[in-house]
């Protein structure tokens, strides 16, 4: 038998709990799941960042830390943290954020908003290009970038990313490293943010950056708030050298009431709701990592602490 905390927050055990267990005993494996059992017998962590766990000393049998979210910048420089670290890699995360960044990209590549808001009535026949003609960039080529970056393709947008390492993906103009950086930008009439929040990440859209992309581009960012310069992005939308944003996260959240993002016609805030761990999907692979740790087997998507994600 083995025990494995779930270090979140009641409700989100009430979601869990259930599928948790089916996974589990359709894998053949005998566990407690529990949010309440004495540190020193518990084999497996699944942590939320919202849980008020943040000690991981008296854990001292724990075998992994299984994270709940995509984003680990919470616990990443958690120095009591010193078993293997998992973030969350789950096939219905990744179809919300598909649909999520898909249905934006489509909003701004069609103009639908100088529709739906239109109080003069104005009747203006511009057809809008076809999507082969839109060149989008998506910075962050991992889990779920690459992912939208497929989605992308399919509709005949020209796609270009941007990642650390180098990378071939089938379809997609890959760029990486500092260098990189600028040719992913300069064609980027619709850009999609999917970094993680790292030291390296942070403020990689800034006044020099925005500049290099071409005037009129609209942003989306499902990421983090910190990629952003708030200030230089707001210049950019005020001097009309950035169109549109539509903004899922922030540096605080929920955003503060007098945040200028919210005083802007052309900047959608949505509440960090881009897409979220989906409990079917993501207890098998929670349950697939703890099949790993009990057979010895290396962990799936262990996160790289020096890089931070
Ligand atoms: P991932 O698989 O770890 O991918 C991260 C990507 O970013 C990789 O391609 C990585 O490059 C690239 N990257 C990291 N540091 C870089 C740097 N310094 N320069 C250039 N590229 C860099 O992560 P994911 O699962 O796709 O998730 C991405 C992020 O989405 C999460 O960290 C989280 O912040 C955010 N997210 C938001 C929501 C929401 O609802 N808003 C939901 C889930 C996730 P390599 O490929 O070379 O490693």
């Amino acid at each position: 038998m083995i025990n494995i905390l779930f270090a979140a927050p009641p409700e989100q055990f009430e979601l869990y709990a259930a599928p948790l267990r089916q996974s589990l005993a359709q894998r053949g494996i005998q566990a407690n799941v529990t949010m309440d059992y004495p540190p020193a017998d518990i084999d497996y962590v699944v942590y939320s960042p919202s849980s008020t766990l943040q000690d991981f000393t008296p854990y001292t049998r724990c075998k992994a830390v299984l994270s709940l979210w995509a984003g680990v910048e919470k616990i990443v420089g958690n120095e009591s943290l010193t078993q293997p670290l998992c973030r969350m890699v789950d096939s219905g995360l990744r179809q919300g954020m598909v649909e999520w960044v898909v249905g934006h990209t489509l909003r701004y590549h069609l103009g639908i908003d100088q529709h739906i808001i239109n109080p003069d009535r104005s009747w203006r026949e511009i057809h809008p290009p076809l999507a082969r003609d839109r060149p989008v960039t998506i910075l962050g080529l991992g889990a779920l970038g690459q992912a939208c970056a497929v989605a992308l393709t399919a509709l005949n947008f020209p796609v270009s990313g941007w990642s650390r390492r180098s990378k071939h993906i089938h379809g997609i103009t890959c760029h990486h490293g500092s260098d990189g950086l600028q040719a992913a930008l300069q064609s980027a009439e619709i850009l999609i943010l999917l970094l993680p929040d790292t030291p390296e990440t942070e403020h990689v859209i800034n006044a020099q950056t925005l500049m290099q992309m071409p005037r009129g581009a609209t942003i989306i960012n499902p990421g983090r708030g910190p990629l952003i310069d708030d200030a230089a992005l707001l210049s950019a939308l005020e001097q009309g050298h950035i169109s549109a944003a539509c903004l899922d996260v922030f540096r605080v959240e929920p955003l503060p009431q007098d945040h200028p993002y919210w005083q802007l016609p052309n900047v959608t805030v949505t509440p960090h709701i881009a897409s979220g761990t989906r409990p079917a999907t993501a207890a098998e692979v929670l349950v697939e990592n703890i099949v790993r740790g009990e057979n010895g087997a290396p962990f799936l998507h262990l996160v790289d602490r020096t890089a931070g994600y």
